[in-house]
Formats: structure tokens, sequence, C-alpha cells
């Protein structure tokens, strides 16, 4: 098969699987973006993907997102779902729609900083530390629960929800206890909160977990292998 041939069908069949998933639990699929992870793909392949229909692509280090944005120039939403230092802030703000994986309150400072002299407010999930595996960046939740009201009072970002990852494990249901605690900590946060910081996204789910995570409320998922199925890299991975 083609290219893009095979990209239009591994979307069309991740797609299908994000709204069997949200029949099951009574979910309108039109409330779940799927972000296209392309950090494994070529760029024949994102293009193919784009050409297939992905508007949301995520990457997950910071020069590569904005070089392939740069190179690729597409109509597309770029994501970045990585660990961001400060030092790369002024980079990855021209690109970047969103901001998955704020993991301090420092880092968050200086996105509010450099936003500010952007001019334009930049948008932001934090990204959380749940799944009790040592060495993952986020927040854990007391540390979260800490800094939430100075998060909140910084002028220029808009923290739109959370974010996580699961442990990786063979049997996607193990990756439950994890997404549930997440939806469970944005209802706490949103109690303790105005309506002015609706934390409308919470960010959970990748190839091997995409269809439990939206049964437990992932408003955003984000797969990469999955698209990339059927496709070989001269490197071999993908
Ligand atoms: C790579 C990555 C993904 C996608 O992972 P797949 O298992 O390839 O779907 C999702 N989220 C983050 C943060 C990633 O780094």
């Amino acid at each position: 098969m083609s290219v893009e041939g095979q990209v239009a069908e591994n979307l069309a069949r991740v797609r299908g699987r994000i709204a069997a998933a949200c029949g099951r639990v009574g979910r309108d699929p039109s409330e779940v973006a799927l972000v296209a992870v392309t950090k494994y793909g070529e760029l024949e392949w994102v293009r193919a993907l784009v050409a297939a229909g992905a508007h949301d692509l995520g990457e997950s280090r910071p020069q590569q997102l904005v070089a392939r944005a740069v190179e690729l120039a597409l109509p597309v939403r770029w994501h970045l779902i990585g660990h961001l230092q400060r030092n790369k802030v002024k980079l990855v703000l021209p690109h970047t729609c969103l901001i998955h994986s704020v993991d301090s309150l420092r880092l968050l400072e200086s996105i509010s900083q450099q936003a500010g002299e952007r001019g334009q407010p930049a948008r932001v999930l934090l990204e959380l530390h749940l799944s009790g595996e040592a060495a993952k960046d986020g927040f854990d939740k007391n540390e979260l629960l800490s800094i939430w009201d100075q998060a909140r009072a910084l002028p220029h970002v808009q923290i739109e929800g959370l974010m996580t990852m699961a442990a990786y494990a063979t049997d996607p249901e193990d990756a439950r206890p994890t997404f549930a605690a997440l939806s469970a900590l944005r209802d706490e946060l949103r109690s303790r909160s105005p309506a002015t910081c609706p934390l409308k996204h919470l960010s959970m789910g990748m190839s091997g977990d995409f269809e439990i995570a939206v049964e437990e409320g992932a408003t955003i998922v984000r797969v990469g292998s999955a698209l990339w199925e059927g496709l070989a890299t001269a490197e071999g991975h993908g």
C-alpha cells in the first residue's frame, strides 16, 4: 500500500477506536481531539497524515517541533508534549498552540513572561505525575495544590487543563486509575477556582491506552505509533 493509503487507513482506524470508546461511555466523539504525535514519523508520513485530515500535530522535543513547523509549513496546530527547558520557551512560543508539559512553577513563570513580551497569552496544560513511577516529569498532586494560587495569578498564561502519562504497562486497564486520578484532580481544582478557570482539557492516553483514557474523560489523546503501523523507517523504529 502507498504511504498515503496506509496513513489514511491508520488515522481512520484510530478515529474509529476513539468513537467506539466514546460510545461505550455515552460521550460525543467531537469532545475528544486527536493530537497526532509525529516524533517518530518521517516528513513524508506527516504530510500524508495532514492530507488525510489531521489538524493537530504533537512533538516532544522543542527544537524538532520548531524545525518541522518551519520546514513543513502546514496548516496545522502544533502541540508541545515533551519536557521544555526555560531557555527554549522563547523559541517554541511562536510555533505552539498548546504546551501540554508544564512541570514547574518556574517554567510557567518563564512562559508567562515571554508570552507577555510577545503580547499574546500562552495556552498551557500542567503535567501531573500520578503513576507512582520515579523519574517522570510533572507535578505531584500536593505540589500542584500548593502552587495552584500562584500559577493562576500569572498574567499571560491560560491554564486550560491537565496532562499526564500512565506508567508503561502491557495491560491498558492498568492505566485506568491514573487517568481517573487526573480527572478527579481536575474536579478538585475546579471546585476551588472561579469560573474564569474552567480547566476544560484532560490530555491523556497514548497508543497503548487511549481508549481507556477516553472512557475516563480525556478531551485530548496523544497518539503516535498507532498512526504509523505498517510503515517502516530506514532506522527501523516507528
Ligand atoms: C511519544 C509520546 C506520545 C505518543 O506515544 P505513542 O505510544 O507513540 O502513541 C504521547 N505523549 C507523549 C508525552 C509522548 O512523549
